[in-house]
């Protein structure tokens, strides 16, 4: 397995109908673990349209009456950093997303996890809340405590917070002093890093956090980091595809829409061109590394 190779249990299944006819999932077994990456969903009718791994939002899929079944595993974002963003504090209550996460679980089910209500530490999202960075951080494990307590049987995931490396691992510090070993839990979400992930602070930060033990997954990661450090991450979510079209013209094969912003069919070919780019760096990699090694022989 390539270090940067992720899995992709994506393959073509011609003989199925409807509009998303060429997706199917495959049964896929990887002799050691590779990093898992959810394509990030506007639409959150695409859990019932697409066979691949889905990012999808609370916030989206709360406005949907009806829920039917996923074709395949997804995940839950909280939609906190536009609540935050918007309101400067969560208006939604953990028992009201506790609830829409028991929701989704029984009536879509194939959840994977589903991210807290956590508090983002970008500095300008400090600045709308009129809090501070320690205080996000222990509203942040609160969060986590609370949903845990109320909903022990829903996959919430403790997200990491900060802004500085110290602080992150002040953060891995608050979740121990509660009780809570980081590095026991299969997933750990990786928060504030969404804008700056380009920068060597963050690979030096998932190196730190993976060193201490922490399967990390990283929300909202860009093409740039992918590459950077998506090989020591967990799993990934993505929505790259979507401001990648909106400065594109839509798809040759493409009709009624002005751009590919929301396109599937857009965001299913950007998916395979990075996996295969990740992949193939991967090898490019293992290459540079057996060369070196009999060059050092
Ligand atoms: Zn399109």
């Amino acid at each position: 397995m390539p270090p940067y190779a992720f899995q992709d249990p994506l393959i073509i299944v011609p003989a199925l109908a409807g509009p998303y006819a060429c997706l199917g999932e495959a049964n896929v077994s990887f002799s050691a673990p590779a990093p898992m990456f959810y394509l990030g969903a506007h639409q959150p009718h695409w859990l019932w349209h697409a066979s691949l791994p889905l990012f999808v939002s609370h916030r989206q899929l709360a406005r949907k009456v009806r829920l039917r079944p996923a074709l395949a595993r997804w995940a839950l974002d909280s939609g906190g950093f536009t609540e935050l963003s918007l309101l400067g504090r969560w208006d939604t209550t953990p028992e009201q997303y506790a609830d829409a996460v028991a929701r989704y679980a029984e009536h879509i089910g194939n959840l994977d996890f589903a991210a807290p209500q956590d508090w983002m530490c970008e500095p300008f999202m400090v600045e709308r809340t009129g809090l501070s960075v320690p205080e996000h951080q222990e509203r942040t494990v609160a969060n986590f405590l609370h949903l845990r307590h109320i909903a022990p049987d829903l996959p919430f995931i403790p997200v990491v917070q900060g802004w500085t490396i110290d602080d992150y691992l002040h953060c891995v510090d608050l979740y121990r002093s509660a009780g809570i070993d980081l590095a026991a839990h299969d997933r750990v979400g990786l928060g504030s890093v969404c804008r700056r992930q380009s920068s060597n602070e963050i690979t030096t930060l998932v190196t730190t956090l993976q060193s201490a033990g922490l399967r990390l997954h990283g929300f909202g990661v860009k093409t740039g980091g992918m590459h950077r450090y998506g090989h020591r991450l967990a799993s990934a979510d993505s929505m790259a595809w979507s401001y990648a079209a909106r400065r594109q013209q839509p798809l040759a094969s493409c009709s009624g829409h002005k751009n590919c912003a929301n396109c599937l069919t857009y965001a299913i070919t950007w998916r395979s061109r990075l996996l295969t780019d990740l992949e193939r760096r991967g090898q490019q990699t293992d290459l540079l590394i057996t060369h070196s090694a009999h060059a050092a022989a």
